[in-house]
């Protein structure tokens, strides 16, 4: 069995939110689909250990807002690597809030899918919600993101990305020597090649070179917690 062929499977990113009395929390996923046409109807699986989790099984609504391929890496990294158990992902995010009282995310969004819950499975880490949708819209004019898009482009690994933020050849040539380091909280690979052009740090920049106070763009873990690649 090769798992791997998973990997095949397309997907879009969503920040899916709910709320729990007169709170609001939001986390990202990729497991928005339709399962019917009439009623309109949509199913997302959520971890259990999400905060996001406790609210739907609370307050039986969600809201599916579609990111857009513009969508930066910050706001992935805020809504998609960090609780809202310690942080509150809202401030200085554009919402409003929809007709179930669930926010709609207006931040990097081309679309929300507003549901109330009518059904839920239990498939063991995680819960299928089914959602008939009670509203839904566009927002603006744009691509969906897909978690292949994510990857490939927003991760900063197609050779596109490089071309276009690097320079000059001789830049390009010093930097492939330069080691790549990897977060150890989310993933993100930081490459040299590429720098970090979102938070001011030129492509060619050493990992060793970047100052102090440098983040993690994806999910704001410190310096330390970066390891070089092999
Ligand atoms: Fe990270």
């Amino acid at each position: 069995m090769d798992l791997t062929a998973l990997n095949m499977c397309s997907y879009g990113l969503y920040i899916l939110t709910s709320k729990k009395g007169d709170k609001v929390n939001g986390q990202i996923v990729n497991t928005v689909f339709q399962v019917t046409a009439e009623p309109p109807t949509i199913a997302v699986s959520v971890n259990k250990l999400n905060l996001t989790h406790e609210y739907i099984s609370e307050s039986k609504v969600f809201t599916a807002s579609i990111l857009s391929t513009e969508a930066p890496m910050t706001l992935i990294g805020k809504w998609g690597f960090k609780s809202g158990r310690d942080t509150d992902k809202f401030e200085g995010t554009d919402y409003k809030l929809g007709k179930t009282g669930a926010p709609i995310i207006l931040d990097s969004t081309v679309a929300y899918l507003e549901a109330q819950v009518v059904n839920t499975t239990d498939v063991g880490t995680h819960t299928i919600f089914i959602g008939k949708i009670v509203d839904c819209g566009v927002i603006r004019d744009g691509e969906p993101m897909t978690y292949a898009y994510y990857h490939k482009v927003k991760k900063g690994k197609t050779p596109e990305r490089a071309a276009t933020y690097v320079k000059d050849e001789s830049d390009k040539k010093e930097a492939k020597e330069l080691k790549k380091y990897t977060c150890s909280v989310c993933g993100y690979v930081y490459d040299p090649a590429n720098g970090d052009p979102d938070n001011g740090v030129k492509p060619g920049t050493a990992f060793e070179s970047l100052p102090d106070e440098w983040v993690c763009p994806v999910c704001g873990a410190t310096k330390d917690q970066f390891s070089p690649e092999d």
